[in-house]
């Protein structure tokens, strides 16, 4: 199949989320099962810097600017990449969505309106490149006009949209309709309008031809009042198009065989080496360098989102017995100086790092004993994965992406299980799983189970490839005679 890919973030160019994984390593899977993909990004200023060899291949005019389309491939992969140059738009420092006092670009209904205008174009080989796609992959708000714009035409190709955050809607005035050159016939309840604004998200989500977002959990749970961000109703509407794949992980990058960012590599067979990287984590942290001592971790951004209240809320109950815990993350300054507040009560237990360090995020993977993942609704999640992958048994809350990628150990069903979950999302709720952890963790030949079965699972993005595959071709399916190519 030919697939146009269109994203506002790609990793290593640039990254503000769990998108930029996606769109830096699925195109190349999906390549590798033989899939013509190319990607499609704004050409923010960082990125030509560094894609000095881009070179332009193509010019058109959208909402009246003049602007090129250069020609690369993706760092690390042989994805052609297509970049919207556009100075005007995109030559700015920083985020791709907000000034630096942290608030939205004035204009970015133009600059994301031009990317999805872009796309279309592209993808009806409108602009002299020689190539149509037959799928047009569009990815949260940023390209959620192009399902709408392509939906009125006859031969068109089919459309997939994926949510990777539901909460970022791409909101603005109705008046950003016209600026943006669309037709009228798209302002409607059914259409682009929400509460008289105009949504790009409700763009792919009211015409693509298919949805998904990124866990089957996920797909279901926004179909409620809950987790539905306001857009349940049309997520239910269109529930027999909507569904769930898991991301992937990057399975080189994340492997305890041969990480080169832990001082101890091993394996499922091996795990007792795995001690020689849990002292060198104490060790970091400043925590005493105990062999028998429980060690817990948490990576993450420090907000509501990854339930770090509910951790500091079952810290006093928990320090009532031995273990350690470590902290990595930054994000409200209410957590932060929480969680410094608590190390500094408790040296020997608790140990904090404020800030983002990707090599330390590897040494708490292979150092600790049990990671913890008590976040409020998770879409996917990456960090269950990786801790799975490391034999770091994960404590999670059911939900989304976590509900589907961690087998709770309960008695009955211990054979297959890979962590623990449980279901409220309250500290008492933690608490309890923190302490049923503690009791197998007892029970050495179980918890030795437990890691390996983690270590076994396929998190490859080589499985979620396939699925988007299925997913591709149920798209195309679905697209009726008369618009099907
Ligand atoms: P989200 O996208 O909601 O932040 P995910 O679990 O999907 O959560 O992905 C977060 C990614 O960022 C993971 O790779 C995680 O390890 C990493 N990460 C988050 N905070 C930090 C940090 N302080 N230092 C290093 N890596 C971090």
């Amino acid at each position: 199949m030919k697939i146009l890919f269109i994203t506002s973030e790609l990793y290593p160019l640039i990254k503000t989320g769990g998108l930029a994984d996606v769109a830096g390593s699925l195109p190349q899977a999906l390549r590798d099962l033989d899939n013509d993909v190319r990607v499609l990004l704004p050409a923010y200023g960082k990125i030509k810097e560094r894609l000095p060899d881009a070179v332009p291949v193509t010019e058109m005019h959208l909402l009246g600017q003049p602007v090129r389309v250069l020609s690369t491939t993706a760092p690390g992969s042989e994805i052609p990449l297509w970049l919207l140059d556009a100075p005007k738009w995109f030559d700015r420092p920083g985020n791709p969505y907000l000034q630096s006092d942290g608030t939205p670009w004035h204009d970015n209904d133009e600059r994301f309106g031009a990317l999805c205008w872009a796309g279309v174009l592209l993808a009806r080989n409108q602009v002299g490149l020689n190539w149509q796609a037959d799928i047009v992959h569009c990815n949260d708000w940023q390209s959620g006009l192009v399902p709408a714009l392509l939906s009125p035409i006859d031969e068109r190709p089919a459309t997939v949209f994926t949510i990777h955050n539901l909460a970022y809607q791409g909101i603005f005035p109705k008046s950003s309709l016209s600026k943006l050159e669309l037709p009228a016939s798209l302002w409607t309840p059914e259409g682009l309008e929400f509460h008289d604004q105009l949504s790009f998200i409700k763009g792919g989500l009211a015409y693509a031809d298919r949805i998904n977002t990124v866990s089957p959990t996920y797909a279901q749970e926004i179909q409620t009042a809950r987790f539905g961000c306001g857009l349940e109703g049309l997520l239910r509407h269109r529930s027999d198009r909507l569904s769930g794949i898991l991301n992937g992980i990057d399975t080189d990058k994340w492997d305890p065989t041969n990480d080169q960012l832990i001082p101890q590599n091993y394996d499922a067979k091996s795990l007792e080496k795995k001690n020689a990287n849990k002292k060198a984590l104490q060790e970091r942290f400043g925590l005493p360098a105990q062999d028998k001592q429980i060690l817990m971790a948490f990576i993450g951004r420090l907000v509501p989102q990854k339930g770090v209240d509910l951790i500091l809320k079952a810290l006093p109950a928990l320090l009532k017995h031995p273990f350690q815990m470590v902290f990595l993350g930054s994000g409200s300054s209410d957590y932060e100086h929480s969680l410094l507040y608590w190390s500094r009560r408790h040296p020997d237990q608790i140990a904090v790092h404020i800030g983002y360090d990707e090599a330390l995020s590897h040494l708490v993977e292979a150092g600790a004993d049990m990671f913890l993942m008590p976040s409020k609704f998770e879409p996917c999640g990456l960090n269950q994965m990786f801790s799975q992958r490391y034999g770091t048994v994960p404590i999670v809350h059911r939900t989304g992406g976590l509900a589907d990628t961690v087998e709770d150990a309960i008695p009955s069903q211990l054979k297959a299980a890979t962590g623990i979950s449980f279901d409220l999302a309250d500290p008492g709720a933690l608490l309890e799983a923190i302490k049923r952890a503690w009791l197998l963790y007892d029970q050495p030949s179980v918890w030795r189970k437990l890691q390996r079965s983690g270590m076994a699972k396929d998190f490859s993005w080589h499985r979620s490839a396939k699925e988007y595959c299925q997913l591709y071709r149920q798209a195309l399916s679905d697209l009726s005679p008369q618009s099907s190519r």
